[in-house]
């Protein structure tokens, strides 16, 4: 479980990015936050992998203050993908051997258990046949795997996703979300950040709504649904339209 309390941030000379936030990522769950541009979703996935230090507030992992972990200590507990990756010149297999350094002393060179870990990463995402390629040479789903299979190779409890769906093609966008499904499935804690409104409701067990930096709603997505919330703050209309036994979601705008 990781718990974010009273998290507030500020970039240099800008109004504040967070006020006051505190949620809970519950252990096992898919959550998803949720929010317009700029409300500080990033900000938010950020400071509770400790990229940036929050000016007050505290993220607990299981309880314990990330704040004073080892850099090392924190990258074995957590891995976090940023939104649009600059793909490397680097093969698939050389980029999922990077998700290993929190489990490596300095200059070391890969374990028997590193390798094993890589192998294992790169058979959760079926990327094994692809694993001698560029990755600057793959499709957008292809690549998007590869970074998955990188932050697999980290053996993390949690995994944090900034838009993993961003700019794929629609077909790739649910093979990605069903690859996420799977591995929260084999007890990966997910956290995520979507765009997609459809996507969020669909697959989240747990959401986060923000708006300017505040936590406007959390719930479950009949939760967020039914508070009115999600409505307000995207000013659309939300109907669920329940057919042979599939739940569906239509947005429209408000009039
Ligand atoms: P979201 O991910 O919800 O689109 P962000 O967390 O990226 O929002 O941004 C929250 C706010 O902080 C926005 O007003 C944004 O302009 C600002 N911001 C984000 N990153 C930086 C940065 N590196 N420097 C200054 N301001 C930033
Ligand atoms: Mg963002």
């Amino acid at each position: 479980m990781i718990e974010l309390k009273g998290i507030s941030f500020a970039y240099p000379g800008q109004a504040q990015a967070l006020c006051d936030v505190s949620v809970r990522f519950p252990a096992g769950k898919v959550t998803t936050i949720l929010g317009p541009n700029g409300s500080g979703k990033s900000t938010l996935m950020k400071a509770a992998c400790r990229i940036l230090r929050p000016s007050a507030g505290q993220v607990l992992l299981d309880g314990q203050d990330i704040g004073a972990m080892r850099q090392k200590e924190l990258a074995r507990c957590v891995a976090r993908l940023g939104q649009s990756n600059q793909p490397p010149a680097v093969t698939v297999r050389d980029l999922v051997s990077y998700g290993r350094y929190p489990h490596q002393k300095a200059m070391q060179v890969l374990s028997r258990e590193d390798e094993r870990c890589i192998d294992e990463a790169l058979a959760q995402v079926k990327m094994e046949a692809l694993q001698d390629r560029m990755v600057n040479a793959l499709s957008g789903g292809q690549q998007q795997r590869a970074y998955i299979a990188m932050a697999l190779a980290q053996d993390t409890q949690a995994l944090f996703l900034d838009e993993p769906t961003a700019s794929l093609d629609i077909s790739v966008r649910f093979e990605i979300m069903d690859l996420i499904r799977q591995l929260n499935a084999a007890g990966k804690t997910i956290v995520m950040v979507l765009h997609d409104l459809e996507l969020a409701l669909q697959y989240s067990d747990h959401l986060i709504l923000l708006e300017q930096g505040r936590v406007i709603c959390t719930g479950s997505t009949q939760e967020l649904i039914a508070s009115g919330m999600l409505d307000r703050v995207f000013d659309i209309r939300t109907r669920v339209i329940e057919e042979k036994g599939t739940t569906f979601f239509h947005f429209s705008k408000t009039s």
